[in-house]
């Protein structure tokens, strides 16, 4: 565990130097990057979801998967997706680490391990918004065509990972993956920012309490030292972060006040 734990820092700082020469990329405008189509991200994003099912154990607690669900469909319902996804997949894995994800094609994935950090509704509200944001702002696109995987054709990744092809672990950690294969391709400053307010409005438009997305963040650090939660590899914090939550919040929390006088005044239970 603890190779596997240095070996992910590696490569984490490996990476950073290749995330923020994505970050160079210039605005392409809610296009999607790397010349991948969304289709093929889709297929993509459908296949490496395949594969996480198949090598980890799904929860089948009715609990824990009726809350994941209230809480994610509460949030799908006020979600304007330009991707194209029609039917979203939500599993709850029984993994216990600290970790949550969402893929092109329209797939959401919890750990159990994620319920002693986002430990109510509104915080696992905050870390499920944040993950769509990465999908419908498509940041896994442009990911796709960095490092390693520049030049492999999106539609053909698809077959390289049900082949298990050397390239596999790069490619999941491309589409966002990355922790659960062993290879870490944090999404850039930009890109969490991005996901960050994007999720709060999410958040709010649901009626959940976007104060909580703060207290979620702290949460996170604070589970940091000898068990830094596998969420903050792939989704890295910076000073600014909480800042930028904390000067967007008076507008999320007109909007959270909107969306439950409109009776979007969700209750999930843990
Ligand atoms: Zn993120």
């Amino acid at each position: 565990m603890n190779h596997i734990h240095k070996l992910g820092i590696a490569v984490l700082v490996a990476s950073c130097i290749l995330s923020f020469k994505c970050e160079s990329l210039p605005d392409l405008g809610g296009l999607t990057g790397g010349g991948a189509s969304d289709a093929d991200m889709a297929d993509l994003g459908t296949a490496a979801f395949e594969d996480l099912k198949k090598k980890t154990p799904i929860s089948s607690d009715p609990r824990a998967n009726a809350y994941v669900r209230c809480v994610a469909n509460s949030i799908l319902a006020v979600t304007q997706d330009p991707t194209g996804v029609k039917d979203w997949e939500i599993v709850v894995f029984q993994d216990p680490s600290a970790n949550a994800f969402a893929l092109p094609g329209g797939k959401i994935g919890v750990h159990v391990g994620l319920f002693p950090v986002a430990t109510n509704q509104d915080m696992l509200a905050a870390v499920i918004g944040h993950e769509i944001a990465h999908v419908t702002k498509r940041h896994g696109a442009s990911r796709m065509q960095s490092g390693s995987l520049a030049g492999v054709g999106v539609g053909m990744m698809d077959k390289m990972i049900s082949a298990d092809n050397p390239l596999k672990g790069t490619i999941m950690a491309g589409i966002g993956l990355g922790a659960q294969y062993g290879v870490v391709m944090p999404f850039g400053r930009g890109q969490e920012s991005e996901a960050d307010l994007v999720g709060l409005d999410l958040m709010s438009k649901a009626g959940f309490d976007p104060t909580q997305s703060i207290l979620l963040w702290k949460n996170m650090s604070a589970a940091g030292g000898s068990k830094t939660p596998q969420f903050m590899s792939t989704h890295p914090s910076n000073e600014n972060r909480i800042k930028d939550l904390q000067a967007n919040m008076n507008k999320a929390l007109s909007t959270r006040a909107q969306a439950q006088s409109l009776g979007k005044r969700p209750t999930c239970s843990p």
